[in-house]
């Protein structure tokens, strides 16, 4: 283990004084969820899990993942604005699965109309993993790109502060002095900011649309308070507060409660548990209106596992990105292998090697949020089954990522302290805004590194299997 965390492994009193800290440290600076228990009221508030220590992390695949950020923004709003490579790429998952398939109909049916918005606003995260190769080199290789909520922008930059005062009460004041900062929710929220100037109204407000059940609000306010900071007003709405008081004017501008809605920004609405009947037409209500959705519906699209899958194929982004080489290599770089189980010989084939090896893949399905992913075995059995059904169609499957273990303690409201071996996912925040056909901003906006224990296979912060961690650049 790199930067001698090993001796502080060793002294398990030390590791206690400093965890004690450590927690101080993260409720003094914000670093807050709502708990399970109470997730309406900020009454009661637990930290946000995180790490004692920061992680290792290569400074050359930290720094090849910002280089490659601003290529994945341009990437992400190209497919948005691109209708036939979007249909051709869903035309087989919009057959067997429903949610992708209503957010096409959508989709269609805005276009079928003519867009009333004209800035367009991306905010995602493009998450990696480092790969360990048999011979001990690291790859920086990606998982996914998140183009719809996502999320941990601002409690992330609550982590370097409390990582570098353990550092210190351990002893290491000098690797404390080398940790960055990082502030993604101030990038975030210059998008936001950028997309509601070009809008237009002075008068009109940012929508946040939020959760049912909101335990990650704290997160989301420290975006929020950026732009009250600007003297851009806020308001949070869920969808069934837009389905009982949202509207539209004659030139399809949105209004809430009487307010013009410059900017919409999703914090919801990519799994189908949110979407009752009511709640599917809110959505269509947003994306019919004038207003600035963070994402509209076609980026949302943009970042569906299957729209990944089929950007590894050769040509296709030399396709998508006629002009752009060096983009197009530097964002090949970071692909692992993907492979389509559409019908057909291909599907049949990767599908055999799959069941025949099921340690070496993931088996995706299109959805988001953590947890839905299957492996090993799991994967075997699912597979067996739909192999020679069409419901294949609905899942992708990837090359499993084998990144290197550390130990590490994940601190965690009314968990016992002990070490875990540990491995590490490093997303970059991406934003950028376009108005017609100019892009007006494109910029990677800082980073976050979560850290879970190896025993689990899958799930984010949000699920309660990884936490927060800062990275340290060796
Ligand atoms: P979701 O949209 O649900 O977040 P992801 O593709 O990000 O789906 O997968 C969820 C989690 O599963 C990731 O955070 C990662 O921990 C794990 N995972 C996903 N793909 C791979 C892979 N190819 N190799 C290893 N782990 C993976
Ligand atoms: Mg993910």
């Amino acid at each position: 283990m790199a930067a001698g965390w090993r001796d502080v492994v060793r002294d398990p009193a030390a590791v206690r004084d400093a965890a004690a800290v450590a927690v101080d440290a993260a409720l003094l600076a914000g670093g807050l969820m709502r708990t399970g228990e109470q997730p309406h009221s900020s009454d009661v508030v637990n930290y946000a899990p995180f790490t004692l220590l920061p992680s290792v992390v290569p400074r050359a695949l930290f720094e090849q993942a910002y280089a490659v950020q601003q290529d994945f923004n341009l990437l992400v709003d190209t497919i948005s604005q691109n209708k036939e490579f979007l249909e051709q790429t869903l035309a087989s998952t919009i057959k067997v699965d429903d949610f992708t398939a209503r957010l096409f109909r959508i989709y269609m049916q805005v276009l079928e109309e003519g867009l009333a918005q004209t800035v367009f606003l991306g905010i995602n995260r493009s998450d990696y993993m480092f790969d360990c190769g048999v011979d001990g080199t690291t790859a920086l290789k990606q998982i996914e790109i998140n183009t719809i909520a996502a999320s941990f922008g601002g409690l992330t930059s609550r982590t370097a502060d409390v990582h570098g005062l353990v550092l210190k009460v351990l002893g290491k004041t000098e690797e404390a002095s080398r940790l960055l900062p990082n502030n993604p929710a101030k990038g975030l929220a210059l998008g936001i900011a950028k997309a509601w100037e070009l809008y237009g109204s002075q008068s009109a407000v940012v929508m946040f649309l939020v959760e049912e059940v909101q335990r990650n609000i704290f997160d989301q306010r420290c975006v929020e308070n950026e732009l009250w900071k600007r003297n851009i007003r806020v308001i949070r709405r869920r969808f069934r507060d837009v389905f009982e008081k949202g509207s539209l004017d004659d030139s399809r501008r949105l209004y809430m409660d009487g307010q013009e809605v410059a900017v919409v920004y999703y914090r919801e609405g990519y799994v189908p548990q949110t979407y009752d009947q009511q709640n599917w037409e809110a959505r269509l209500l947003l994306e019919r209106s004038r207003a600035v959705k963070c994402p509209d519906i076609a980026t949302q699209l943009a970042g569906t596992k299957k729209v990944q899958q089929e950007l590894s194929r050769p040509g296709t982004l030399e396709k998508l990105l006629p002009g752009h080489p060096e983009a197009v290599a530097r964002m090949r770089a970071t692909f692992a292998g993907l492979y389509s189980l559409d019908e057909g010989e291909e599907g049949d084939k990767i599908a055999a090697k799959a069941i025949a090896d099921p340690e070496r893949f993931v088996l995706k399905p299109q959805r988001e949020g953590g947890g839905n992913n299957l492996y090993g075995e799991e994967l075997r059995k699912v597979l067996e089954k739909i192999r020679d059904s069409p419901e294949r169609t609905s899942y992708i499957l990837m090359d499993k990522i084998k990144p290197q273990p550390a130990l590490n303690y994940l601190l965690r409201a009314h968990s016992p302290l002990q070490v875990s071996e540990c491995i590490s996912e490093l997303g970059i925040f991406g934003v950028y805004v376009r108005q017609g056909q100019e892009l007006v901003l494109n910029e990677a906006a800082g980073h976050l590194l979560r850290t879970k224990a190896i025993e689990h296979a899958d799930g984010g912060v949000a699920a309660g299997v990884a936490v927060l961690d800062t990275p340290y650049l060796v």
